[in-house]
């Protein structure tokens, strides 16, 4: 494999942007991919957030395949985002738990995401700040600061242990292709997003372009993917708007749309590191450009309070399904 040009020393290298050899990025966004990102797994949680308790009422509201269903919800109960209440048969009712609970501000922010970029007209759903009785959208804002995130604007800290050996076994490497079809019933923006995102390839490609990485090169040395799926990903993230493909700045670079995608992916981190990988150990931290450790968190665009589920409510602009 070729070494990249960068790592040879023509520009400063950022200590985030290259894993020492043999080993690979120990992340925390990649992680929460595998138990979050699969399109149904995100609708299942989605519809327990809007209320949805029994196995049937799932079933029916997304017309999802029994055995998908099924299988779904095992992965859901077995990560601890879903827990089983009652016994079996009539009784058996599926609730959010806390962990579940907490996927709520990565959800308004995909929300935000797809209503801004990828929704013509007027977005799916109105959402209600019971707190401060507005309308709201959400915004993904530093906690410490009230400013938006912005990946261009942050450095990024890595501890000693940031990056790992790189495991023995390859990479599963499920999808060759990945179309990105979308599969509720429900007009939904954060669906959208999942539609290109949702996809593991995809969204390690993704990350490695916010740890300021280009070149195709660049990203086969990290992330050890074949070329052939690396054109695949590279194309559909061209296709829906993410990247452009620079011959000025050499290789591909994120349009504001693929930017604004930090937001989400920001606070899908810190569900990560909350839940899954170092339960509540930093995995890197964002650093401002006056040196202050921040943190993101969701809020409300009218008071700029912290958003969750219980504080909110929403009106569909669209005929729910019944
Ligand atoms: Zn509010």
């Amino acid at each position: 494999m070729s070494v990249p040009r960068t790592l040879r020393g023509d520009e400063p290298v950022r200590e985030d942007k290259y894993p020492p050899k043999g080993y690979v990025r120990h992340s925390a966004e990649s992680e929460t991919i595998e138990v979050l990102a699969d399109t149904w797994t995100y609708l299942i949680i989605r519809e327990a957030f809007f209320g949805a308790r029994r196995f049937a009422e799932f079933q029916r509201k997304l017309a999802i395949p029994r055995a998908t269903l099924s299988n779904r919800l095992v992965h859901l109960e077995k990560n601890k985002i879903l827990r089983r209440v009652g016994k079996t048969g009539e009784h058996k009712q599926y609730r959010l738990t806390e962990r579940g609970i907490d996927v709520y501000p990565i959800t308004l922010g995909m929300m935000w995401f797809g209503d801004k970029w990828m929704c013509e007209g007027t977005p799916p759903l109105a959402l209600f700040h019971k707190t401060c009785r507005s309308w709201f959208s959400a915004k993904v804002v530093w906690r410490e600061t009230g400013q938006p995130v912005d990946a261009k604007k942050i450095f990024i800290r890595i501890p000693k242990d940031y990056w790992i050996p790189r495991p023995k076994k390859t990479i599963r490497q499920r999808r060759a292709t990945w179309s990105g079809d979308v599969q509720g019933r429900r007009p939904c923006s954060a669906e959208r997003m999942l539609s290109v995102v949702g996809d593991r390839w995809t969204f390690l490609v993704l990350q490695e372009l916010f740890h300021g990485n280009h070149r195709f090169d660049e990203f086969i040395h990290n992330l050890e993917i074949a070329p052939g799926i690396l054109s695949g990903r590279l194309s559909n993230l061209h296709r829906a708007g993410f990247i452009e493909k620079s011959d000025e700045r050499g290789g591909y670079h994120l349009t504001q749309m693929g930017l604004d995608s930090y937001g989400p992916m920001i606070l899908m981190k810190v569900w990560g590191e909350r839940w899954v990988v170092r339960e509540n150990q930093r995995n890197f931290d964002c650093v401002d450009p006056e040196g202050r450790v921040v943190n993101p968190v969701a809020v409300c665009s009218s008071c700029g309070g912290l958003l969750n589920a219980h504080d909110v409510s929403y009106v569909c602009n669209y005929t729910p399904p019944t």
